[in-house]
């Protein structure tokens, strides 16, 4: 396997990510790229016991992040939808609310990505490579 400098995998990685994050918002709920990681790492990987616990310890902090976020940018749509009825077209109230929840995406993309290497970190490195690998696919593969 040819092997892929981490800069450049997370470089790829955060713009996919961006993308996927902004169809989230704007076009069609789409599975978050993070869920696809959940299947590796629970089935395919063979974590053993210590990884297991550290991997729920993991899980449990970015579920918490998450839905946190989540919540902020369906309240800033909420108010971005009100500010649009309010002020029929493009004003100051819909710049902000714009800026507001794109403030909240950001910060879930950034909790998404050190999410995902806190989860490479507790990795074997054979199992580390697999991850790297998987990661490759996913940024490369078509859309769907
Ligand atoms: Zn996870």
């Amino acid at each position: 396997m040819k092997r892929y400098p981490l800069l450049l995998i997370l470089a790829a990685f955060i713009a996919a990510l961006g993308g996927i994050l902004i169809g989230r918002v704007l076009i069609t709920p789409d599975p978050p790229i993070e869920n696809r990681f959940h299947g590796l790492m629970h089935d395919e990987l063979n974590l053993d016991a210590r990884q297991r616990a550290r991997l729920a310890v993991l899980e449990k902090s970015f579920a918490a992040k998450q839905a946190m976020y989540e919540q902020e940018m369906r309240t800033e749509n909420r108010v971005l939808a009100e500010a649009i009825a309010s002020e029929k077209g493009y004003g100051p109230k819909v710049a902000h609310a714009i800026d507001r929840s794109h403030e909240a995406m950001g910060m879930l993309q950034k909790q998404t990505l050190q999410h995902l290497f806190a989860m490479r970190a507790i990795l074997r490195p054979d199992q580390a490579a697999r991850f790297d690998r998987a990661m490759v696919e996913t940024l490369t593969a078509p859309e769907r």
